[in-house]
């Protein structure tokens, strides 16, 4: 790291932002040799408000990088709960592996940074935020809180949803395409080895009213659970939901069957989804993760999208190349037919009456059995370009009519 004196450093690149994106960027730039910043406003270990739960393309991305969440908690699936049914829907064989985990934010992204910092060239500033830019398309310097000047070849922004650093080079969250509001909170329970995530479609109130949100109990394997409920939102359709009250009700009803204590650290925030935002690029910059909008809109996870932006823009880092249309492109290409028909079906369900009326169906058997299996495969994007089934072909043939019908440029564009 070129340290020009004690308040102005040069490295290769600067990383904005240490949850699992920057972290895991900090981790690939190393192997690859080269000197990384790694900066975070907040001092590690710190909190992030997230179900924690991992799905198998999580796992992969996790081993791909040497770090193992498995070995004290896996997950074999998701059981879908509602409309009278109760559906089993094992995590699917795919190259990325069946097994799932969950691990709370708190000592993941230790966990992930620490690692980081293993390697050789990874060096952290925690409790210092990126302020200032000067930026003529490129960024030139970046101005830390801590008074120190960055001159970086290449910047990495992984700042999370509200993107406050990315807002400055021109990031723009598109809040008429659909998003998520939800609340998680960690519930006690003897029960915090079960091998099954849980999610209810199927949630009222005291008055016996459908809610428009979903609830999830993520067991965590150290006698807790994640227990937390979302709704699917857009501005024309904002989901009127209180999802903190909503999980309060939920971990009561649940009570009983998981042998709760009371909700704790219960938190609540926004999720940007599917690609809705535009501005991720310009000629020696890259945002990752929640800052690119990289999250699934049909469960809202984004830890996996996360790891694997963060590999995928290291990887494109070349002197003389210019991201501005690179690093879009390069996301549509991977997510984008994905993203789109994933944001179309959330938007449906943003309709009041699109559960009430699907749910019983999809949820009962006998189509339970045959449905949900596949709607979990879809749901958590483990559909891989190999596979050749007939569920795979519809998802691809649904994807592509999707990216005809509204056209590629709703996406990071
Ligand atoms: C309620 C809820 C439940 C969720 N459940 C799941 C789930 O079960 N599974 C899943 O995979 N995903 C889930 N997600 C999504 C998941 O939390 C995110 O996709 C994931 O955290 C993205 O990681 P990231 O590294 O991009 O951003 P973050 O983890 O948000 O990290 C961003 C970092 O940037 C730092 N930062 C911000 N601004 C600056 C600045 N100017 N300078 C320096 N540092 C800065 C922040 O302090 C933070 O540490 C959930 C989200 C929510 C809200």
């Amino acid at each position: 790291m070129l340290l020009v004196n004690d308040k102005v450093i040069s490295p290769d690149l600067l990383i904005v932002g240490a949850g699992p994106a920057g972290s895991a960027a900090a981790w690939h730039a190393a192997k690859l040799g080269m000197e990384a910043l790694l900066v975070d406003q907040a001092t590690f270990p710190r909190d992030k408000t997230c179900g924690d739960g991992l799905t198998p393309r999580a796992i992969h991305q996790l081993e791909a990088i040497g770090v193992d969440v498995t070995s004290h908690y896996q997950s074999r699936g998701l059981k879908l709960h509602g409309f009278g049914g109760s559906v089993e829907a094992p995590w699917p064989d795919s190259s990325f592996g069946n097994v799932g985990s969950a691990m709370p934010r708190t000592k993941l992204d230790n966990l992930l940074l620490e690692h980081a910092l293993g390697m050789d060239g990874a060096r952290f500033l925690g409790g210092v935020g990126a302020r200032a830019v000067e930026l003529d398309g490129a960024i030139r310097s970046v101005e830390l809180s801590d008074g120190t000047r960055v001159l970086p070849k290449f910047v990495i922004v992984a700042d999370g949803v509200r993107s406050t650093f990315g807002k400055q080079l021109g990031r723009t969250w598109h809040k008429g395409e659909v998003f998520g509001i939800a609340a998680r909170s960690y519930c006690e329970t003897p029960f915090s080895d079960e091998p099954w995530i849980h999610s209810h479609l199927e949630l009222r109130d005291a008055e016996n009213t459908i809610q428009p949100g979903y609830g999830w109990i993520f067991p965590l394997g150290d006698g807790r659970a994640n227990v937390g409920c979302g709704a699917l939102s857009t501005d024309n359709r904002p989901a009127k939901v209180n999802t903190k009250k909503l999980l309060h009700l939920y971990a009561q009803q649940q009570r009983e069957a998981w042998h709760f204590g009371q909700p704790e650290g219960v938190a609540s925030a926004l999720l940007p989804m599917g690609g809705a935002v535009s501005g991720v690029a310009g000629p020696n910059w890259m945002l990752i993760g929640d800052a690119a909008a990289c999250v699934n809109p049909l469960n809202g996870e984004g830890i996996d999208y996360g790891l694997e932006t963060a590999a995928m823009a290291v990887g494109a880092l070349d002197e003389g190349k210019d991201f501005t249309l690179l690093w879009p492109e390069m996301l549509r290409h991977e997510y984008g037919e994905a993203f789109l028909l994933a944001r179309t079906l959330a938007r449906a369900l943003t309709y009041p009456q699109f559960l009430p009326l699907t749910g019983p169906l999809a949820l009962r058997k006998p189509m339970g059995k045959i449905v949900m299996p596949a709607a979990a495969r879809l749901m958590g994007n483990l559909v891989v370009e190999e596979d050749r089934d007939l569920v795979a072909r519809v998802w691809r043939a649904a994807s592509g009519a999707s990216m005809r019908m509204r056209g590629s440029r709703v996406l990071w564009g």
